[in-house]
C-alpha cells in the first residue's frame, strides 16, 4: 500500500496521477540508492495497476491484489540479473511474450531490476521493444547508477528519481514500526535515509551474515597478522556483500564504543547480540574502538569509488587487527 511506504511523496503523486488519469507511462525508471523503496514503489504501483477494484490506490482484498502480493499474477513479470548480467535471453522472452494478449486481459507490467545490468544487446532488445509500446503494457526499470544505461533507452522512460527519506522522517517511520525512540534515532542516523538499510539493520534479511561479522570481529581483536589477512582475503572474495559486511561490522564497532562508554542497551543497535558485545568490549581501548569505526567508514566509502579493493580490505583489517 502507498501509505505504508515512508517519503517519497512526489514520485508516488505522479503515479497516483497518472493512474487516476488513464496517463501511465510505457516506462517508469525508477533510481536511486540500495535500499530506498524503488523495488516497492513498482510493485504497488503493479498491484494499483492490477486492482479489480480501485483505480490507483490498490484495495488489498480483491483476488488481483492478493495474488500479486503472494507473487503468482501471470501478467506481472519480474527480470533481474541471472550471475552479474540481464541477458538477452531474458529480454527476448519480454519480447515474446508481448505478441500474445495478457492472459488475464488488463494489461501487463514488467519489473526489470538493476536495469544497468542489462549487456549491450539486452539494452538494445529492450530498445526496439520500447520503440513500438504494446497497449497497456508498462515497463518499470530500477537502477542505482542510471547513468550506466544506454542513453537511447533512458530516453524511452520516464525518469522518477528517489532521493534518500530525511532522517527525522525515518526516525518517525521507524517508531510506528515498534522501535523505541532512541533506537529509531540511532538507526535512522547510519541510515543514509534508506528505509530499506534501517530494516535490515534492525533484522537483516541474512541474520547468518550477521553472526558471521560479529565472529570475525572478535578474531580480528585477537590482533595476529596472520589471522588479519585471511579475513581480508575472505571478504573479498564475496564483492557483492563487501559493503553490506562492511555496513555491519561499522555497527558492530559503534555498538562496542557505545556500550563501553555508557553501558546503556537501549543506545544499541544490535541489541539481540549483547552478551557478545559486553564480552568483546571488555577491556577494549575506547580510543582505539573510535579509530577503528573511523577506519571502516573510510574503506566503505572509498570502496565505493572502485579503488583497489583487494588492497582496501587488507589495509583495513591490518589496522583493525594492531593493538593500540
Ligand atoms: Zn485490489
Amino acid at each position: 500500500m502507498w501509505q505504508q511506504i515512508v517519503g517519497h511523496e512526489t514520485v508516488i503523486k505522479t503515479l497516483i496521477n497518472a493512474l487516476n488519469n488513464k496517463k501511465v507511462a510505457h516506462a517508469y525508471l525508477l533510481t536511486g540508492p540500495r535500499g530506498l523503496g524503488k523495488e516497492t514503489i513498482a510493485r504497488t504501483f503493479a498491484q494499483a495497476f492490477f486492482c479489480e477494484r480501485e483505480e490507483s490506490i490498490p484495495c488489498d482484498q480483491c483476488s488481483n491484489c492478493k495474488r500479486l502480493q503472494e507473487g503468482n499474477y501471470p501478467d506481472f513479470h519480474i527480470i533481474e540479473p541471472t550471475g552479474n548480467a540481464i541477458k538477452i535471453e531474458q529480454i527476448r522472452n519480454i519480447q515474446k511474450s508481448c505478441q500474445y494478449k495478457p492472459y488475464e486481459g488488463i494489461g501487463r507490467v514488467y519489473l526489470i531490476k538493476n536495469a544497468e545490468a542489462m549487456t549491450v544487446e539486452s539494452a538494445n532488445c529492450l530498445l526496439k521493444v520500447l520503440e513500438e509500446p504494446n497497449e497497456n503494457t508498462v515497463f518499470l526499470l530500477t537502477a542505482e547508477n542510471p547513468y550506466m544505461l544506454l542513453p537511447t533507452v533512458l530516453s524511452r522512460c520516464q525518469r522518477l528519481n528517489l532521493r534518500p527519506v530525511p532522517p527525522s522522517v525515518l526516525a518517525d517511520w521507524l517508531i510506528k514500526q515498534g522501535l523505541d525512540s532512541e533506537r529509531a534515532r540511532v538507526i535512522s542516523a547510519l541510515s543514509d535515509g534508506a528505509p530499506g538499510k534501517a530494516l535490515n539493520l534492525i533484522s537483516p534479511k541474512e541474520p547468518d551474515r550477521r553472526e558471521t561479522v560479529v565472529a570475525k570481529a572478535a578474531q580480528i581483536q585477537r590482533g595476529d597478522v596472520i589471522t588479519a589477512l585471511r579475513i581480508a582475503e575472505d571478504m573479498e572474495k564475496d564483492k557483492d556483500a563487501v559493503k553490506e559486511d562492511l555496513d555491519l561490522l561499522a555497527t558492530w564497532y559503534r555498538d562496542l564504543l557505545v556500550w563501553a562508554k555508557t553501558r546503556e542497551t537501549r543506545l544499541l543497535i544490535n541489541l539481540d547480540f549483547l552478551d557478545e558485545i559486553k564480552k568483546q568490549a571488555l577491556g577494549l581501548d575506547i580510543n582505539k574502538i573510535g579509530k577503528d569505526l573511523n577506519d571502516i567508514m573510510k574503506t566503505r566509502k572509498n570502496i565505493q569509488s572502485n579503488v583497489n579493493l583487494k588492497l582496501s580490505l587488507e589495509t583495513l583489517l591490518l589496522k583493525l587487527s594492531k593493538s593500540a
